[in-house]
């Protein structure tokens, strides 16, 4: 009933040793997991055969999907710690001890759980991979949502919403978190959903048709200038997404562009500048959408061009052009870079990713330290929700360095970000070359240059508007001092 070859096709070039390692965790969780069933009836194995392909699909290594087909054994089986070393080696079993460690608690909302949270981040902190095969695990388990307990279900979604989505985004993994929100709207927002889909739906019809036509048109304007490697596709935005960006947009469907996008793929950088050249010669580009995250990158790692255009008969489309490799890592995040690790005959490559990776991951190395200096655990679990779990702006310095935001963040909280003298000492703020007041909510993009004055000293009045931890502590020690 389960191939393993399901598994290794989705490899690129296994070893005899990779298939060795997992044919040996195919048969052992087989044996183990035997006569045990999922709530939805199916064999447990099931389960963890799905992750393991999910793993395999996102072209982890020969340990990590081992893990995957045992992540659940010490859980659920007779088999200990020694055992499995034993087994399987010392990688697979500290993968597995880690997966296993974080799932003791049920799960009641953000603040609830600020320690296992905690836990959980100095956990995934020693190895990137627990939490991928985490986050796997949860897809899986969202996926197969509906046979579980009503209560059960509630707080899985929940959970998932909160935690598991945000993780997934900040690896970059936005298919993946796409897919976890989606499955987990429904069961946390019952009513929203269904208003959601329903405007979705209707708006859906039209858009389609006529993304269809410009997608021709474009296809049409790229030959004709000679563009001889291109893909184009076009994707519909997550219902969850579209949730959270109605209200922004006046609860109105029609002015949110991006319903559907158009993508296209071109093989070169070079490609995806000249493809963005050919758009706006054909069509005139909203003057706000014009995006360049392939010279600045979002902090998760994220590269495109972005335009939205105008199609001429009164409507509005964005368009996204990269590179594959772009492409790929904008589904699968960090996970690509353990995915070209091994591939060594591409020369300098896996050094240049190694160092790339880990600059993502610095946020994460950062939090950690953070929690550790800091007691209280309000404080953290304020931090988490303001630092980590909410969306970011990028602000650029004069100097054109980006700072990455939580989202509503003023010049205070931009000021405290480059230095704790900055911020201490700010006079005044010019956002885009205009002098603007202190409390003015900062947008990706925007410019800011911080006046300072030695005299000048903070004010009991921005606490009422930062937003960044990190502003709020140092504001609270300076008045204290005074
Ligand atoms: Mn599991």
């Amino acid at each position: 009933m389960f191939d393993i070859k399901e598994i290794i096709d989705l490899m690129i070039s296994p070893k005899d040793k990779d298939i060795n390692l997992i044919s040996r965790a195919f048969s052992f969780a087989q044996k183990e997991h035997e006569g045990q069933t999922r709530d939805s009836g199916k064999p447990y194995f099931s389960h963890v055969f799905d992750v393991s392909k999910q793993l395999a699909s996102l072209k982890m290594d020969a340990s990590v999907i081992s893990a995957g087909l045992l992540h659940d054994i010490l859980e659920d089986s007779n088999i200990d710690e020694t055992t499995l070393r034993k087994k399987f080696g010392r990688e697979v079993t500290f993968l597995v001890k880690g997966v296993t460690k974080l799932d003791k608690y049920h799960y009641q909302g953000l603040e609830r759980h600020a320690e296992s949270l905690r836990k959980l981040l100095l956990a995934v902190s020693k190895d990137i991979r627990v939490l991928i095969i985490k986050i796997t695990d949860r897809l899986h388990n969202m996926k197969t949502l509906e046979y579980v307990d009503k209560d059960k279900r509630k707080r899985i979604a929940l959970e998932t919403l909160e935690i598991y989505a945000p993780l997934a985004n900040r690896l970059g993994m936005s298919e993946i978190r796409g897919e976890l929100e989606d499955l987990a709207f429904p069961y946390v927002y019952p009513k929203k959903y269904i208003e959601t889909k329903k405007l979705m739906k209707q708006r859906i019809v039209v858009t389609k048709k006529y993304i269809k036509k410009i997608n021709r048109q474009l296809q049409k304007a790229l030959v004709k200038e000679k563009m001889e490697d291109f893909t184009t596709l076009y994707r519909i935005k997550h219902l969850y997404s579209l949730y959270k960006k109605l209200p922004k947009k006046n609860m109105d469907i029609n002015k949110i562009y991006d319903i559907y996008a158009l993508r296209v793929i071109v093989p070169t950088v070079a490609d995806c500048y000249r493809v963005l050249g050919i758009i706006h010669s054909q069509w005139k580009p909203l003057l706000d959408h014009i995006k360049d995250y392939i010279a600045l990158p979002k902090p998760n790692g994220y590269q495109s061009l972005h335009t939205t255009i105008f199609t001429g008969d009164g409507g509005i489309v964005e368009i996204q052009i990269r590179t594959k490799e772009m492409h790929e890592e904008a589904q699968y995040g960090i996970a690509t870079h353990f995915a070209y690790k091994e591939k060594k005959f591409f020369g300098g490559l896996s050094f240049k990713k190694g160092q790339k990776l880990k600059k993502k991951l610095d946020w994460m190395g950062q939090l950690i330290e953070w929690q550790k200096s800091i007691s209280e655990s309000g404080e953290f679990l304020e931090s988490l929700k303001m630092d980590f779990f909410k969306d970011r702006v990028f602000i650029f310095t004069p100097k054109g360095d980006v700072i990455d935001l939580p989202e509503d963040s003023t010049s205070v909280d931009f000021a405290y970000a480059i230095h704790s003298d900055i911020g201490n000492h700010i006079y005044g703020t010019q956002i885009n070359e205009k002098f603007s007041s202190l409390d003015t909510v900062l947008h990706s993009g925007d410019r800011v240059e911080i006046l300072t004055r030695v005299k000048s000293k903070p004010s009991k009045k921005w606490l009422t508007h930062v937003k960044t931890a990190l502003a709020r502590r140092h504001i609270n020690s300076m008045l204290a001092k005074n």
